[in-house]
């Protein structure tokens, strides 16, 4: 998604029909979501000040969010007034999107049209879960069904269509998050953003939590399940914009969040949680093909990435690191950051066997765009032919791995003479 500069506008709880038992919206957008009316006027005034702003730097993608609530459950002489102000500001090319948020049943076709008609571009559906008792537990009031429905239709009129999703509500397990997942990857949203879900004070999720009738998920199980369900939609060619809330002074201060899984850097430990389990499947596939002597010498493999992705790979605080020394003590583990310009990396290289260095150079020379963002994931190992075939193409080769590769910068695992990149 292209850098974007927002003007943001939070109308927390303002049209929801239902109190979803996790949800107190003011809580989570932070002292900014203080209840207030907003009018067109409103809008006008703090677009006027945020163009100051804006036009210091290099225009990019401008667009003003309506985040929280249920936007198109409002009033619609309400919308009109408040997306009038944002429409004139759009036709005038002052912005170019317009979005907003709401619920799955608040988007029948009337209310779409409105939307539409007063150029909103890009709308936020929260769908929380597909399974429809987890909705029912969440009191979310409408069911996975009608959130297909919302999809389909606000895809079909042109809009964007953003989803998110709470991993760990009442009733979660790894089937039914998986079942979220899957289902939602197949209607194709242009973007999902991933949530833990957090006991939040002056909740009914609090209630059940002080009565001992929830257990949040651990930070580890939310972050390997929500590791999991990136990777999965991000093969199906989806992004996901982000996972986890953002830090807010509140939170960090530990005010109002009485338990669950938050931590600032939690987008942070999702993305090392991916790298970890897809170095794990790499080597599922390795032990499954081929042998490793378990007795005498423990076997070598290098981990060969860039210096931006070092920390990815290694993890925080090196995670990953101390997970696969612990995890795998058959295997001599070899953390090795690629540069060209370093001694070390270059003496290094030319210790391996020649078909090994053959290998590694010809991918670590590769333009960027061929082995950053081609989408590939290789679960197999990568053979010299499969470059003299596709020389001068991305190498988005069929190596037989269910998995493309979206967004991961390069990882390369070389276990004897096995190069696999990830
Ligand atoms: S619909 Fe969204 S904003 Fe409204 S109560 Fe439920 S989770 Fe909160």
């Amino acid at each position: 998604m292209a850098k974007q500069d927002i003007l943001p506008f939070f109308i927390p709880h303002w049209g929801c029909p239902e109190g979803c038992i996790f949800c107190n919206q003011p809580k989570i957008v932070g002292k900014q979501g203080d209840y207030r009316p907003l009018s067109g006027a409103d809008v006008e005034e703090a677009l006027e000040k945020m163009l100051s702003m804006w036009d210091s730097h290099p225009r990019r993608y401008r667009e003003i969010a309506f985040y929280g609530g249920s936007f198109s459950a409002l009033p619609a002489k309400w919308q009109k007034d408040v997306l009038g102000a944002a429409k004139q500001a759009k036709d005038k090319g002052l912005i170019d999107g317009i979005r907003c948020s709401t619920r799955p049943d608040a988007v029948s076709q009337e209310q779409i049209d409105l939307l539409v008609a007063y150029g909103m571009t890009t709308v936020e559906l929260g769908v929380q879960s597909t399974d429809e008792r987890i909705l029912r537990l969440a009191k979310r009031g409408h069911t996975a069904q009608q959130a297909e429905e919302a999809v389909r239709r606000l895809k079909a009129v042109g809009l964007q269509v953003g989803v998110q999703l709470l991993v760990g509500l009442p009733g979660e397990s790894w089937q039914t998050w998986i079942h979220s997942i899957v289902t939602v990857a197949k209607w194709q949203p242009a973007y999902l953003r991933i949530y833990p879900c957090l006991v939040i004070d002056k909740t009914e999720l609090a209630d059940l939590w002080r009565a001992g009738l929830y257990e949040p998920l651990s930070l580890t199980e939310a972050a390997t399940m929500a590791a999991f369900g990136k990777t999965y939609v991000e093969s199906q060619g989806i992004q996901v914009i982000r996972t986890g809330l953002q830090a807010t002074e509140e939170f960090d201060a530990g005010l109002d969040l009485l338990a669950g899984p938050y931590a600032p850097a939690f987008g942070e430990m999702v993305v090392n949680e991916q790298y970890r389990q897809r170095i794990e499947w790499v080597l599922s596939d390795y032990l499954v093909n081929y042998s490793i002597d378990k007795v005498k010498n423990k076997t070598l493999i290098y981990l060969v990435y860039t210096r931006e992705n070092t920390s990815k790979v290694r993890g925080l605080k090196k995670a990953n690191e101390i997970y696969f020394k612990r995890a795998y003590p058959s295997f001599d583990w070899q953390w090795i950051e690629a540069d060209e310009k370093s001694r070390r990396f270059i003496s290094w290289l030319s210790s391996l066997s020649d078909k090994a260095q053959g290998l590694l150079t010809h991918v670590l020379q590769m333009p960027e765009e061929q082995t950053a963002d081609d989408g590939s994931f290789y679960c197999q190992p990568i053979k010299e032919s499969d470059f003299s075939k596709n020389k001068n193409r991305s190498h988005k080769l069929d190596a037989g791995c269910s998995f493309k590769r979206v967004g991961l910068a390069p990882l390369y695992l070389l276990i004897k003479d096995k190069l696999y990149m990830i």
